[in-house]
């Protein structure tokens, strides 16, 4: 018999939580982690494309910056070139140069240096005159190189202001084409230190501009100790110049050995490059600061299920031990077990059933646990979920299994309800549970026990020798007929009857003999006697005792007459008696009791009656006369009158006859 699907399931499930929920909360640990994973991936990408984006700006900016000097420095060389530089025009020239300075704020200063290294005009007050720049890289770059180029220079201190600055200067031809000195455009480095501290990009983030052997001109944040440095053998810079513009990379920076996201663009119009990078920590601060709440998130899911499956697996356990407990309970008593709804409908039986059934268990599900019973006991069943119904807590029924080709088999139920799992409200809703023992034995035993029973009830009113009713039984008619006929205001006769010579006819053929003798007198008085109210008695002895509800006396005659009829009739052999044959005296008395008499009056009467028979000569009949003892004699005669009674009849016999 199936046990119902959820218990099926617990015992699936029993020893499988903890192994699917480790399952399950190790796919969300794996789900969780490469959604970090990607997240990370994308802040990178995002910061990756961050810094590109800055790169080309501030390279645009810086080719700005360049462009504008080396404009402003290519007017100016062509001023020298078409005026000279003879004492005369230098106001001109440096007028120039001041109005270059304010056009263009990008501009720190401007120079122009004879052939000797000498400046010869400036915009920076209080340059000292003696000063010369001979040994500048410029000076002697542009000295040896009969080229038109505009150079950039790397950081320097200004001689005149003792500034850092980056110098663009381009050659001066003297009116021969012979090298005539040097024109001058200055650039502070703070001019881009200032532009690039604008853009946040994070507390370890870098903008730097750098020369085309990775020599840094600018590097923001201003560290003293980098300016001039050259990171042109580091692995980043190795990188970054197999990419194109725009293309972000990461790796380690040689400088503070930090990983980094970075992007170079180049300076268009010159040699140099702007590179932007970001220190990966700066860029996966928010990532982590989110990762772990998220961890932690899932850390506390994680530990909640884990704890959850670890005690739903410790429940599960205790019910499957408990489970298994009452499958053995059940399994092993006697009783069968049977649970299933109000409707009788039968969803769990324990295997006695099958042993007291003769069905499989599979036959017994649903109402098939019901179809053997026999038909007439079926309404005790009904009655028994009806009293449950109606809120009973216990009710119970027997009843049969009756198959064919079995024997029939007597069982009791006892049923309770149940609880519902769920606490259903209505008794309709609720199932019960019921044992079902076999009582055929006890039913068998009961049946023997009523049979002994009713045996027993007989044999206690019965005469053993004779069969008919005996003494006790006449006693107690007696008093009921008494008192029935005093509540009716009806006669009742009573026949004292007594077997003649009965002691010689005991003598003559033995005891035996008189038993058998006995029986044959009862056998007669009870044929002698018509309605079924009437009770033929032993009252003790070889006497006998009719009672005769309803009855006057002149019909109690007409049944001793119809006994002495009968008798004569048998003429069973007594060669002791006068007659020959077995007689008997009869006393008839008949009274209507009255209030205060009772039946002993008229058994006196009955035997005073017999015994004046006795005294007529036996065989005879004597009606004992009215008002007797108190009671209203129910009956007239008039034949053979004595002062006792009437003897209405006397057997001749044949020996008298004869
Ligand atoms: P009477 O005509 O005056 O009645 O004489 P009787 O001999 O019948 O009367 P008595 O009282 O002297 O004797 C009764 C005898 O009945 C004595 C007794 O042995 C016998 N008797 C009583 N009960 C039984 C019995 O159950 N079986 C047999 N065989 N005899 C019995
Ligand atoms: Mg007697
Ligand atoms: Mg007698």
């Amino acid at each position: 018999m199936g046990w119902p699907n959820l218990q099926q399931l617990h015992r699936k499930l029993t020893g499988k939580v903890a192994v699917i929920s480790m399952f399950s909360c190790l796919s969300l640990v794996l789900f969780d982690a490469a959604q970090l994973y990607l997240s990370r991936k994308e802040h990178l990408e995002q910061a990756g494309r961050e810094v590109a984006n800055l790169a080309a700006s501030l390279a645009q900016y810086s080719q700005g910056v360049f462009l504008t000097a080396d404009t402003a420095l290519i007017g100016l060389r062509n001023t020298v070139s078409h005026y000279g530089v003879e004492d005369k025009n230098l106001p001109v020239l440096q007028g120039l140069m001041y109005q270059n300075l304010a056009n263009l704020p990008t501009l720190h200063g401007m120079f122009l240096f004879d052939a000797q290294g000498g400046w010869l005009v400036n915009t920076v007050p209080g340059t000292k005159a003696d000063l010369n720049y001979a040994d500048r890289d410029y000076f002697q770059f542009h000295q040896s190189h009969a080229t038109d180029v505009a150079r950039i220079g790397l950081p320097i201190r200004s001689k005149a202001d003792n500034s850092w600055i980056i110098t663009v200067t381009r050659r001066v031809y003297a009116a021969d084409g012979r090298f005539g000195g040097v024109v001058d455009a200055t650039i502070s480095t703070d001019l881009f230190q200032n532009f690039f501290a604008k853009f946040d990009i994070g507390p370890h983030g870098s903008i730097s501009l750098l020369n085309e052997t990775g020599q840094f001109l600018v590097r923001q944040p201003y560290v003293a100790s980098n300016v001039g440095r050259s990171i042109g053998n580091s692995n980043g810079w190795q990188i970054g110049q197999t990419l194109e513009d725009g293309q972000s990379f990461g790796f380690n920076s040689i400088l503070d050995g930090l990983p980094r996201v970075g992007a170079y663009h180049r300076v268009s119009g010159t040699k140099l490059r702007v590179m932007v990078s970001r220190s990966e920590a700066d860029i996966l601060a928010p990532w982590w600061q989110e990762a772990r709440i998220n961890i932690a998130c899932l850390l506390v899911v994680v530990i909640a299920a884990l704890v959850l499956s670890h005690r739903i697996e410790v429940e599960l356990r205790d019910r499957a031990r408990a489970e298994r407990l009452y499958r053995l309970l059940a399994d092993n008593s006697d009783d069968a077990i049977v649970c299933g709804s109000m409707s009788g409908y039968c969803r769990y039986a324990s295997p006695s059933l099958c042993a007291i059934t003769g069905r499989s268990l599979p036959d017994l599900r649903g109402t098939g646990w019901l179809a053997d019973v026999a038909a007439e006991d079926e309404p005790e069943i009904f009655a028994a979920f009806a009293q449950l119904r109606a809120g009973a807590n216990l009710a119970s029924a027997r009843f049969r299994y009756r198959r064919p080709e079995c024997d029939e088999v007597w069982v009791e139920m006892r049923a309770r309800l149940t609880q519902s799992p769920q606490g259903a409200a209505s008794s309709a809703m609720r199932e019960f549970v019921a044992n079902i023992r076999d009582i055929t034995r006890q039913k068998h035993a009961e049946a023997e026990l009523e049979e002994a029973n009713a045996e027993l009830s007989a044999m206690s009113v019965t005469d053993a020798l004779t069969g008919i009713a005996n003494r006790r039984h006449f006693d107690q008619m007696m008093r009921k007929e008494w008192n029935r006929a005093m509540r009716t205001a009806s006669p009742v006769s009573l026949l004292m009857v007594d077997t003649d010579h009965f002691k010689a006819y005991n003598d003559l053929y033995g005891h035996p003999m008189g038993d058998q003798c006995l029986r044959h007198v009862a056998q007669i008085l009870s044929s002698s006697v018509m309605r079924a109210g009437d009770l033929v008695t032993r009252y003790g002895g070889e006497e006998f005792a009719i009672i005769l509800p309803d009855t006057i006396a002149e019909m109690g005659q007409q049944v001793g007459e119809r006994v002495l009829d009968a008798l004569h009739h048998h003429a069973m052999p007594h060669q002791a008696a006068e007659r020959g044959f077995v007689t008997v005296s009869i006393g008839v008395a008949s009274m209507i009791p009255d209030i205060g008499s009772n039946p002993a009056d008229l058994i006196a009467q009955a035997d005073a009656a017999l015994y004046q028979a006795k005294h007529a000569g036996r065989a005879s009949i004597v009606v004992a006369p009215p008002n007797i003892a108190g009671g209203n004699n129910a009956g007239v005669n008039n034949a053979g009158v004595n002062n006792a009674g009437v003897l209405v009849r006397t057997n001749t016999g044949q020996r008298s006859a004869a």
